[in-house]
């Protein structure tokens, strides 16, 4: 689950790292107030105006303004809330904005250069360690940074048994080059940074810009959070955070039903019981020159309702062109869920797609009978290579 640039700034910001101040606000005049606020609290008088969307590359896209009075904060404000945010990682229509976080400016008027770092926190599944990465080069896409400067990326992996060592913090404020004041400030944010990420089962932080301010403060400018989704259940308030209206409705609901499902961008649409035999499936989707269209798996209790349930969910992506059903019958009976597959598609009405089911295990050859009398345009399979062999065909 991901949060908004204002929610991982809370969290941070709870945790006693150091963060650019903003107020969230819904509306141009909510806007105002906020910028009010802010600077009876701060003494700023320039604000930035920020969207608050589920996408990097805000700033590319016009989503991030600097206002320098009142009447810039409301009309940059009321330009932002409602507009489509197109960015580097949007898809082209973009997302709806329907916030805005009004901060603090932090780029003091005057101080010429302020010093951007970039600093990410997540796991290294190499090592089975967190890794703090982080690099001088702040403020653009560390993906450049990675390509054309590698050497001005740097790594520091932390024991899980230990936790961020003294030493470590200093070592990530020395290869940043900074000194005197600058260099302990550092050492507090990326330690406090690092204890957040543990204590709320993050997966992924990223923060770019960390900003050095002229007067040698240490603060998170920008807050991108993942947190570990099998974890949330610890993290009630953190659950709440949840803003569905940036997720995938297709993912919401499927969700929402129990099922495990995944939207990609493929053409074949593919229901399955169990995670392995669906990558196993998307493989062979691939090998029949097909791309797959989600991973979904129904669980081990693949019975009528479920099937029924996943059917529409597929259904709902307008790009499948044809779906393959390949469910083994362990625990559920396979003439169970031909059954269901068949009334799934009698009461759905016009399905036009082609459909190919496998059904192997427990009763199969009574879930072939029962498809194959069927009526209905729907092809059974018994074995894998026969399905794949299918799915060619109604490709091509
Ligand atoms: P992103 O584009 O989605 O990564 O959003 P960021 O929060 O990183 O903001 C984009 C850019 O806006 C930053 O790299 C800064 O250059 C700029 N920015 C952010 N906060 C301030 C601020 O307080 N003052 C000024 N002048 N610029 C800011
Ligand atoms: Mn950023």
């Amino acid at each position: 689950m991901n949060l908004h640039e204002y929610q991982g700034k809370e969290l941070l910001s709870s945790f006693g790292v150091r963060i650019q101040r903003g107020i969230v606000a819904k509306s141009a005049k909510d806007a105002v107030d906020a910028a009010k606020q802010l600077t009876a609290e701060t003494g700023t008088g320039w604000h930035v105006i920020k969207a608050q969307v589920h996408a990097g590359g805000r700033g590319k896209g016009g989503g991030v303004k600097l206002a320098k009075n009142l009447n810039e904060v409301e009309e940059i404000a009321g330009q932002i809330i409602g507009m489509n945010l197109v960015t580097p990682q949007t898809s082209a229509e973009g997302k709806k904005v329907h916030q805005v976080l009004v901060a603090e400016d932090v780029y003091y008027p005057g101080d010429n250069e302020p010093e951007e770092y970039y600093m990410s926190v997540l796991l290294n599944r190499g090592t089975g360690k967190n890794m703090i990465m982080y690099s001088t080069e702040g403020g653009m896409d560390i993906e450049t940074v990675a390509e054309e400067t590698p050497h001005l990326i740097f790594n520091e992996e932390i024991d899980p048994a230990m936790g961020i060592m003294p030493f470590q913090a200093r070592r990530v404020a020395f290869n940043l080059g900074l000194s005197g004041t600058a260099f302990k400030e550092m050492t507090k944010f990326v330690t406090a940074l690092y204890k957040a990420y543990v204590e709320s089962d993050a997966s992924l932080f990223e923060i770019n810009p960390v900003l050095k301010t002229s007067d040698d403060k240490i603060l998170a400018v920008d807050s991108k959070v993942t947190l570990d989704d099998n974890a949330l259940f610890r993290h009630r308030s953190l659950a709440e955070l949840r803003d569905l209206r940036e997720e995938n409705p297709i993912e919401v609901e499927a969700g929402a039903l129990g099922l495990n499902y995944v939207d990609l961008d493929g053409n074949v649409g593919c229901m399955v019981n169990g995670a392995g035999l669906a990558m196993a499936t998307m493989d062979l989707i691939k090998q029949a020159g097909g791309e797959p269209a989600n991973f979904l798996d129904v669980g081990g209790t693949a019975d009528a309702a479920r099937v029924e349930a996943a059917f529409k969910i597929i259904l709902k992506d307008p790009a499948v062109k044809a779906i393959l059903i390949n469910i083994f019958g362990g625990i559920v009976r396979c003439d169970r869920v031909a059954q269901g597959v068949i009334d799934a598609y009698k009461n759905m009405g016009n399905i036009d797609v082609p459909i190919i089911v496998r059904l192997q295990g427990t009763n199969a050859d009574v879930a072939k009978e029962l498809i194959d009398n069927s009526g209905l345009d729907v092809m059974s399979a018994t074995e894998f290579q026969e399905a794949a062999d299918k799915v060619q065909t109604v490709l091509s």
